[in-house]
């Protein structure tokens, strides 16, 4: 199995929104933010090359949306999805699984684009399966009011309507075995209803994509949860129990939002489980 960083672009989002009830006096230090309150992001995918797999997991925000859209999200930075496949030789229509481990359009966005004369839209990956769960496409495509604008409509019923998408099964407690993909995933329920954050077993290692479970090295404290979350008290559970498997077994978190720190592990500390070193993705997958 191979690994590889696929950064699809970085944004910004309002720091407080990202912080939820932490005063700016607190998160400014780990993640400071611009004189319009804003803190760097990035949306950091992940590829996995498995015999004669090519597992993309998560997309980016992708190019379709208005400039308008955009202008939120102060875009910057030259990476985009495309050019980064092109850096270690793949293209889009190498790709034979999509993996989304939720809707929200900064995950998905770049599934899916526009087609050749703009009337419609189309795959971004026409020879992929794209992978959902049926508890979170019914969420995602009946949105609350609350996340609605996060879950846009062109984004998600395209990829039903091409055909291309499939479910994984659902878990009976909070994890999968072994899944279709060929590699653990973890359900959690606080930041959107059934999130799945990949657990892959690479040479020896445990490399979990930490999605929204945990943005940025700045939400390690438990409390430290995204306004975003629908259900924050579910959070602080699951984040407990995950970095506590995390610091327990060594595991390697790889940080989708976060443009500085690409992989962590952590640590047990007397304030509850803290970082305890810093990779680069070339650190522990070479590429
Ligand atoms: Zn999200």
């Amino acid at each position: 199995m191979t690994l590889y960083p696929i950064n699809s672009g970085n944004f910004k989002l309002d720091g407080g929104a990202m912080f939820g009830v932490v005063p700016k006096s607190i998160w400014q230090k780990t993640n400071p933010a611009d004189s319009n309150n804003m803190i760097d992001l990035t949306a950091r995918c992940l590829l996995i090359e498995d015999g004669k797999r090519l597992i993309l997991v998560d997309t980016g925000m992708g190019i379709k949306q208005s400039d308008k859209f955009f202008g939120y999200y102060y875009l910057w930075g030259n990476d985009t999805l495309e050019k980064s496949l092109k850096h270690y030789g793949f293209t889009p229509d190498d790709i034979t699984d999509v993996f989304l481990t939720h809707l929200h359009f900064d995950h998905c966005g770049g599934a899916i684009t526009w087609n050749k004369d703009h009337t419609g839209y189309q795959s971004v990956f026409k020879n992929a399966r794209y992978w959902s769960n049926k508890s979170h496409w019914d969420w995602a495509t009946k949105p609350n009011k609350r996340e609605k604008a996060s879950f846009l409509k062109e984004n998600i019923l395209p990829i039903q309507e091409s055909g291309q998408l499939n479910f994984t099964a659902l878990p009976q407690d909070d994890m999968i075995k072994n899944s279709e993909l060929g590699f653990d995933i973890f359900f959690a329920n606080g930041h959107t209803e059934k999130q799945m954050i990949p657990v892959i077993n690479y040479k020896g290692k445990t490399i979990c994509f930490m999605a929204d479970l945990l943005p940025t090295v700045g939400h390690l404290p438990l409390p430290f949860i995204m306004g975003y979350d629908t259900r924050p008290l579910l959070t602080l559970n699951e984040k407990e129990s995950f970095l506590n498997l995390a610091a327990n077994n060594n595991y390697y978190l790889f940080l989708e939002h976060d443009p500085y720190n690409e992989i962590i592990t952590v640590k047990h500390t007397e304030k509850g489980v803290r970082l305890n070193e810093v990779y680069t993705a070339k650190d522990i997958f070479g590429t």
